[in-house]
């Protein structure tokens, strides 16, 4: 039904397309220059330039790797929600917390009415959008992480805060559909911190995209799935993307149990390891993934963001992908 979807979009892909979860390695020049632009040592416009090569060399790395929806790979964000914090009206900069490992970010402060500044992504999505004819995707926080992610001094409770973050959330996302988007990723992280609070993150991402016609993948990396599922399946999108290499858990035996009921982008790559995957390594996870689900509803894509990762290594496990999907795709040809 999904491929269904995807067709009257305009949107032809290949059985299992690739796709990766969003943030890629900054190279090294970038790293260096946003240190220098938090000290003004150089001008945004001269980081501005400098996150545009970065972003075009990742876009030319996922077209000769064969990646089918590519992504601008974040160059120009750091945190995924002080990014959007920090440019929406309505939030003040927190103290430094940890995120994971040694990375620290500002966690964003809610002080009043949370509120959508005009397009935040469009322009980056708009640009990479024009430096190839791959499908991009969207990618936005949903607002639910925003939420989980602040500290709230404005909102009643928690369910206030979300549901007025959707709302600001869903005019960014109409924004890029006007922009053209036609996939949007929205990565929703926190979802299974407290199981309760699922059934207003579910109305919330109902106020996020109801009515605006998209192909929709949530991203929900880590946490514990088997408190949120099947109710996870409530969310109102195509797609979930969630990590199989990483989990301990089954995620596919619960679907024997509870059967899956939308596509699913099944994360073969392990981001938080320096060591590659070997194709056949990739290709059993994905076999497993199509064992359980018709092929025509499983994508494959890493397990999360590659930020953390090298270049080579982000790059070396991409191949070592592509190679597994077009072996796996050639067998089921
Ligand atoms: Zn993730």
């Amino acid at each position: 039904m999904t491929r269904t979807k995807l067709a009257a979009l305009g949107l032809d892909l290949p059985l299992l397309p690739t796709s990766t979860v969003g943030s890629f390695p900054k190279p090294d020049y970038l790293t260096e220059a946003r240190a220098r632009a938090t000290r003004h040592a150089i001008s945004r416009q001269e980081l501005d330039g400098l996150e545009r090569r970065a972003t075009e060399y990742w876009v030319r790395a996922q077209e000769e790797l064969g990646v089918d929806v590519l992504v601008d790979g974040e160059q120009y964000r750091g945190d995924m929600v002080a990014y959007f914090a920090e440019t929406m009206g309505g939030f003040a900069r927190g103290g430094l917390v940890r995120s994971y490992g040694n990375r620290y970010y500002h966690k964003p402060v809610i002080v009043g009415e949370v509120r959508w500044p005009g397009p935040i992504t469009v322009d980056w999505w708009r640009w990479t959008q024009s430096l190839t004819t791959r499908p991009v995707k969207g990618m936005l926080t949903g607002p639910y992480t925003i939420m989980d992610w602040s500290f709230d001094d404005y909102y009643p409770d928690r369910e206030a805060a979300c549901l007025a973050l959707a709302g600001e959330v869903r005019r960014e996302l109409a924004a890029l559909l006007e922009a053209g988007a036609k996939i949007v990723q929205i990565d929703e992280p926190a979802l299974s911190v407290r199981p309760d609070e699922l059934p207003f993150a579910v109305e919330a991402m109902h106020r996020v995209v109801d009515g605006l016609p998209a192909y929709y993948i949530v991203h929900a990396c880590f946490g514990a799935f088997e408190t949120i599922y099947p109710g996870l399946l409530d969310l109102p999108v195509d797609n979930l993307d969630l990590a199989i290499s990483h989990s301990a858990l089954d995620l596919l035996a619960m679907f024997e149990k509870n059967p899956f009921t939308k596509d699913l982008s099944l994360g073969v790559l392990d981001v938080h390891s320096h060591v590659l995957e070997s194709p056949e390594e990739v290709k059993a996870r994905i076999r497993r993934g199509v064992g359980v689900l018709p092929a025509e509803r499983v994508w494959v894509d890493p397990d999360c963001g590659l930020k953390t990762r090298t270049v080579d290594e982000a790059r070396g496990k991409l191949a070592a992908m592509m190679t597994a999907v077009r072996e796996v795709r050639a067998t089921l040809a």
